[in-house]
């Protein structure tokens, strides 16, 4: 680890918590140098559902490389974004009846998020975004206005400015948060201005594993619609099947303006990113929102491939049958340890162990010591975050769920 702490900043974080120089994965495993196995419950947080090196993804990527074809192409025309461009129409959007326009922004979440917010204020001429409690939604300093943590928004340097934020669904003490928003926002004398829109996730990952019910989404795109307020869902962490379906608000039954996808949309673990535009909305003026790399044709290549996935609804059938089996092993193990487990969270494959004061931590730390990878979520680091590849096996989550079993028995 020596050349580790020689010379790289000391901003880095995953590594602490996991003190293991990785070389190899395949699927939900990982192995280090020396051949010993980690089991992924951590899934590059939720950059790798399909699992690390999916062969189909790999072998359309190896070809792409083995043929010298464009990788680098700002955003200009090539054949594998047009690939990507027609799958997705086909195989995403036409059967949900979703007519979206596709930005690409920089590769990375937050560049899916900076662009949404700016063209939300173009659109609406109204500087000020809402987003919620707990909320994250990435660390470039328009997207860190709209992230709640105050650890995370200190690093800003700056003063975090033209965002409100508002309470999520369930968030404590706050009874009927739609109908105070509402209030809000009716209320000329309330002091919060009418903003250019409100983005939100339909489970809050980093913030805790919150669920908002499909009933107040519901409720935010009608409250939304009524005060002319753009409604962007960022389902950067919980899309791609996280929850089940592909988008997380599928089964809300909601249409959003903008929607921010980027984590596993390479399927591959590659960088990239988009925005998804309702037409109307898409006002840009050409180039008025640049990057270098919104054209990294290797991940489109695996994009298009990792597709292939959602011809049926097979996957998202798998989904919702190895969610009931997390479920029933993570609320055994909350009702065998009542006063260290206060409650289990999640939906679809995204669960989280909500844990009283270091706890969460000390499992997570136990568990690595027993090969699984798994971290933690929420404010205080108080949640265990289970997020295992959507593609693990009956027996892998079995043995992650084992472990996990061990380590909370440790702390406990
Ligand atoms: N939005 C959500 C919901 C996220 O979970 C994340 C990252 O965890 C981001 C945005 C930022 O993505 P990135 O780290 O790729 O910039």
């Amino acid at each position: 680890m020596d050349t580790y702490q020689r010379l790289e900043s000391e901003v880095r974080s995953y590594c602490r918590a996991f003190p293991v120089e990785l070389d190899r994965a395949c699927g939900s495993e990982l192995f280090d140098g020396a051949g010993k196995r980690y089991l992924d419950f951590f899934a590059g947080a939720g950059a790798l559902n399909y699992g690390h090196n999916p062969p189909h993804m790999k072998e359309a990527l190896l070809r792409y490389l083995t043929g010298d074809r464009v990788v680098h192409s700002l955003d200009m025309y090539t054949r594998a974004k047009r690939a990507l461009l027609e799958r997705f129409e086909e195989v995403i959007l036409k059967p949900r009846g979703l007519d979206y326009k596709v930005q690409f922004p920089g590769p990375t979440g937050t560049n899916a998020v900076e662009a949404a917010l700016k063209l939300a204020r173009k659109v609406t001429g109204r500087p000020t975004i809402a987003s919620f409690t707990n909320a994250f939604h990435g660390m470039t300093l328009g997207a860190l206005a709209a992230t709640g943590n105050n650890g995370k928004r200190a690093g800003a340097g700056v003063p975090l400015a033209n965002t409100i934020t508002l309470p999520y669904c369930g968030y404590p003490n706050a009874d009927n948060t739609i109908e105070y928003i509402d209030q809000l926002l009716c209320d000329p004398s309330s002091g919060v201005e009418l903003p250019a829109a409100v983005i939100v996730e339909t489970v809050q990952a980093e913030g805790g594993i919150n669920t908002a019910s499909f009933q107040w989404l519901r409720a935010i795109r009608e409250l939304t619609r009524r005060h002319d307020i753009l409604l962007i869902v960022d389902d950067i962490q919980v899309g791609c099947g996280r929850t089940g379906p592909f988008f997380s608000f599928e089964m809300a039954d909601i249409k959003p303006d903008m929607v921010c996808l980027s984590k596993s949309l390479s399927g591959y673990g590659l960088p990239l990113a988009v925005v998804l535009l309702s037409p109307e909305v898409d006002v840009w003026d050409p180039g008025e929102h640049n990057g270098t790399f919104r054209g990294h044709n290797p991940a489109f290549v695996t994009a298009t491939a990792a597709l292939d996935l959602w011809e049926n609804d097979e996957l998202e059938r798998s989904v919702a049958r190895k969610a009931e089996l997390v479920r029933t092993r993570l609320e055994d193990i909350a009702q065998k340890y009542p006063g260290l487990v206060d409650e289990v969270r999640g939906r679809g494959l995204i669960f989280g162990l909500a844990c009283t004061g270091d706890c969460a931590s000390r499992i997570s730390r136990a568990a690595f010591d027993r090969g699984l990878i798994i971290e933690t979520a929420g404010a205080k680091s108080q949640v265990v975050k289970i997020l295992p590849p959507l593609t693990t096996t009956d027996d892998q989550l079995d043995e992650g769920l084992d472990i996990l079993s061990a380590s909370v028995a440790a702390v406990a």
